[in-house]
C-alpha cells in the first residue's frame, strides 16, 4: 500500500488530496502540529480515514520524526500561510512557514535517506511535491504565465512561495530528488477559506438569500483571476509525482473572470441582483495587486494527461449551492 504524508492536512486542497489518495488505495497521514490542536476534531470528523502524525514546518527534529515514522512514498507540502492579506501583517511567520517550511521538509526528507548528490540518486525513495503558486508571477512579464514565465511577486506570500519553488528545483537538482512544483493557479471549493472572495461571495449570496445578511463588502471587483476547481488541482498534484520524471508544472484553466464575475453568477443563482447587495469597503483593498493571471497549462496537458472538468459557471454554482444548503441547516438548527 503506497503511503502518502500531507501538509496542510485541515485546508481545501488537504480534504481533496486525501479523498483521491484514499480512492486510490494509498495509506495517508497528515502532519498536525502542537498539542490538542482543534483541527484534530475535524479531521476525525470529514477524513476518518487518514492518520494523523505530529510536527511543525517550523520544527526541523520534529519533521524528520514524521518522514522515520511514517516511512512515506509521497510527501505533499500543501502547508502555508496562505491567505494573501495576512501575509503583510505577519511578513516574517510567513517567510518561515510557507518559504523556510518547505526547505525544512525537503531536508527531512535529504537527511532521512540520504541523498547526497544528483548523482547518487538516493533521494529517488521519497517523492515530493511543493504546492507553487501563481502569485509569484504577480506584476506579470508575459501573459499567458507558463513554467517560464519569470516571477514578480507582489506580497510578502508570494515571495516566501518563490523560495519555496526554487528551493525545490534546487533539492532535485543538487540530490537527486524526485521534487516537483505545481504552479497552481487560485482554485476553490465549497471547502475553501472565508476570507478568499470566492467562498466570502457565495457564503453571503446564500445568507443575503436567506435573509441572515444584507450586505457585501468587498474590496476591488475589478481584478481577474483564474479559478479552478480544488478537486481537479489535487489530481494534477498526484500525476507529477507519479510520472517519470520530475519536473514543474503550471495548473489553471486559462480563463479568465472578474471578481465582480463571481458575483454576478453566485447571485444569479439564487435569482438575485448582486448590484443590489455589494458594496466597496476599502479595508479589503490591498496595499499592491498582482496583474491579470492567466495559466498556460499546456505542458501539464501534454506531458500529464491534466485538463480541468468543472467549468467557472459549475464552481461558482457547486459553492453556492452548497453554503445554501448549510446555512438552511444552520439557521434551522438555531431556529
Ligand atoms: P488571491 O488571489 O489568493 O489573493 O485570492 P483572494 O480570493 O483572496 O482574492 C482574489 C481577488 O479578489 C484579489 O484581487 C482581491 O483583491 C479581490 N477582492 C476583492 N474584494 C475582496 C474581499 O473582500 N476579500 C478578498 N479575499 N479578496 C477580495
Amino acid at each position: 500500500m503506497p503511503r502518502a504524508l500531507i501538509t496542510g492536512i485541515t485546508g481545501q486542497d488537504g480534504f481533496y488530496l486525501s479523498e483521491h489518495l484514499l480512492a486510490q488505495g494509498y495509506e495517508v497521514y497528515g502532519l498536525i502540529r502542537g498539542q490538542a490542536n482543534p483541527k484534530l476534531q475535524i479531521i476525525e470528523r470529514t477524513l476518518p480515514d487518514v492518520r494523523i502524525v505530529e510536527g511543525d514546518l517550523l520544527d526541523q527534529a520534529s519533521l524528520m520524526n514524521a518522514v522515520q515514522k511514517v516511512k512515506p512514498d509521497e510527501v505533499y507540502n500543501l502547508a502555508a500561510i496562505s491567505f494573501v492579506m495576512l501575509s503583510w501583517n505577519q511578513p516574517e511567520l510567513t517567510g518561515e512557514i510557507t518559504g523556510l517550511g518547505a526547505l525544512r521538509m525537503l531536508e527531512a526528507i535529504r537527511l532521512t535517506t540520504g541523498a547526497s548528490s544528483s548523482r547518487s540518486k538516493s533521494g529517488a525513495g521519497i517523492r515530493f511535491y511543493q504546492a507553487s503558486s501563481s502569485e509569484m508571477f504577480g506584476k506579470v512579464r508575459e501573459t499567458p504565465q507558463s513554467e517560464t514565465t519569470p516571477f514578480h511577486p507582489r506580497s510578502p506570500y508570494g515571495v516566501a512561495k518563490a523560495y519555496a519553488h526554487y528551493i525545490t528545483v534546487n533539492y532535485r537538482e543538487s540530490y537527486g530528488i524526485h521534487a516537483c512544483s505545481g504552479i497552481l493557479f487560485n482554485h476553490e471549493s465549497p471547502k475553501r477559506g472565508p476570507e478568499f472572495v470566492s467562498r466570502k461571495i457565495t457564503l453571503a449570496a446564500a445568507r443575503i438569500k436567506l435573509g441572515l445578511q444584507k450586505e457585501l463588502l468587498l474590496g476591488d471587483i475589478e481584478p481577474r483571476r483564474d479559478w479552478g476547481y480544488a478537486g481537479d488541482y489535487v489530481r494534477a498534484m498526484h500525476l507529477m509525482l507519479k510520472a517519470k520524471k520530475p519536473d514543474d508544472y503550471v495548473i489553471g484553466t486559462g480563463e479568465t473572470h472578474q471578481v465582480k464575475d463571481f458575483a454576478r453568477l453566485a447571485f444569479g443563482r439564487l435569482g438575485l441582483n448582486w448590484e443590489d447587495h455589494v458594496r466597496t469597503d476599502p479595508q479589503f483593498i490591498r496595499p499592491a495587486e498582482v496583474d491579470l493571471l492567466i495559466a498556460d497549462a499546456s505542458k501539464a496537458k501534454k506531458e500529464l494527461g491534466w485538463k480541468p472538468d468543472v467549468s467557472f459557471r459549475q464552481l461558482v454554482e457547486m459553492m453556492v449551492d452548497a453554503d445554501l444548503a448549510q446555512e438552511s441547516k444552520l439557521s434551522a438548527a438555531s431556529a
